[in-house]
């Protein structure tokens, strides 16, 4: 499968992927897709009469500034656009190809673009769910001979997050402030954290959701899900430790996320699909799956502070390596009838795989600040430092092209000074 418009073969945006955002210029936020180093603009393809009524309704949902009214169509719509899509920029099909007018119209470079945040988030849920991230954390903080927590092998553990905090990537996050405790201070006290720290996760977006009461069956999760994005959790680990016992993370989390701004459909990730982890004990049947539904996604997070030119890479991991599914997460999450809704986002929790590199933030990677990463040009971090950027990218191998995230980055800057 190829497109009449040039995409490279490690290029993150062929004809293979075809993600989703929302993006404007001099004319309102609008609904695109990514193909190489162009964005269809799928709204004026919609006004110049290009779609098949049996593909969307005559209403435009394109011309909107989220993907929510698309979404809401759910999976047979999404699957229309997508093949009608496929077969517009596939070579051998002359519509656009041979009309340089309306060529012109439909395909904008992306370099003239500002990516919007591509959804209306309604809840933010994050989940918990990589075993050496979990086994990490637990070692450090609780028991290394015991460091999982007896219900973490039976569903994948998840806490409520805050949706209002989500940010697209290039919004650059403020250092928070918080109330910390040292172990050895007899009283908290309140300022900048010392802590800060990202998250390498991806999110997944429910497109349709469920009734309350009606919970989504594991083997029907995927027809809610409409696509996934690399998400950096920003976290404030000082913060974060004195405030979460009993009740779970709060401010330590919820002062911001970042998402990359394109949505790669889950239909794009099909081929990737690949046996996860064996999982002992096996889960309890509404957990459980014939399906492979592990995902074979080479992930990579980068650093760059203010005196360095280039990012570097301080992790790699393979999102293979998770425990938990995202069907077995959207299964659980509706188990006791709640009702997500469209535009809802999870995050998937940090993703670590067993290697000392492969881990997903500063807190493991650095084991609680006592081994700092080693950056080129000789500085060190065990958390990260005003200034600093932090660069998530991923993608998928294919046969000769590749479907990829694009990025997420964002730089810190400094804590409010008032
Ligand atoms: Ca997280």
């Amino acid at each position: 499968m190829r497109s009449w418009i040039d995409v490279p073969p490690d290029h993150d945006f062929p004809i293979q992927n075809l993600p989703y955002g929302v993006f404007e210029n001099d004319c309102p936020a609008r609904v695109g897709v990514a193909i190489g180093e162009f964005v269809f603009d799928l709204k004026a393809a919609h006004d110049a009469g290009l779609f098949d009524a049996t593909v969307v309704a005559r209403d435009n949902v394109f011309d909107r500034g989220s993907l929510n009214a698309f979404m809401a169509l759910g999976r047979h719509a999404w699957s229309g656009v997508r093949h009608w899509l496929t077969s517009l920029l596939s070579t051998d099909n002359p519509t656009l190809r041979d009309d340089a007018a309306l060529r012109k119209r439909l395909l904008i470079p992306q370099a003239q673009v500002r990516m919007k945040l591509p959804v209306e988030i309604g809840d933010f849920t994050d989940f918990y769910a990589s075993k050496h991230h979990a086994s990490n954390v637990g070692s450090m903080f609780r028991d290394p001979a015991n460091p999982l927590t007896p219900n973490w092998v039976h569903m994948p553990i998840g806490y409520h997050g805050r949706a209002g905090s989500v940010f697209v990537s290039g919004v650059d996050v403020r250092r928070p402030c918080g109330q910390t405790k040292a172990d050895d201070a007899p009283a908290p006290t309140f300022g900048p954290t010392r802590g800060l720290d990202y998250e390498l996760e991806l999110g997944f977006f429910v497109g349709t959701g469920n009734e309350p009461g009606q919970p989504i069956p594991i083997d029907r999760a995927a027809d809610h899900i409409f696509g996934m994005v690399l998400l950096n959790d920003w976290s404030a680990r000082d913060i974060q430790r004195w405030e979460y016992v009993p009740l779970g993370p709060f401010l330590g989390k919820s002062f911001a996320t970042s998402i990359s701004p394109w949505v790669v459909p889950l239909d794009a990730l099909a081929p990737f699909r690949v046996e996860g982890p064996a999982q002992s004990p096996t889960p309890l049947p509404h957990l459980r799956s014939d399906a492979p539904w592990a995902m074979d996604i080479e992930l990579e997070v980068l650093l760059k502070s203010a005196a360095m030119r280039e990012p570097a890479r301080v992790s790699r991991v393979n999102f293979r390596t998770m425990y938990w599914s995202i069907v077995q997460m959207l299964a659980h999450h509706t188990s006791n009838g709640t009702p997500l809704r469209t535009g809802d986002l999870c995050g998937t929790g940090t993703i670590s795989g067993e290697a000392e590199d492969s881990r997903g933030c500063l807190l493991e990677l650095s084991w609680k600040g006592t081994k700092p990463v080693h950056l080129p040009g000789g500085e060190m971090r065990s958390f990260l430092q005003d200034g600093d950027a932090v660069v998530m990218r991923g993608g998928c191998q294919g046969d000769g092209y590749r479907v990829g995230f694009g990025e997420v980055s964002a730089k810190v800057l400094p804590a409010r000074s008032d």
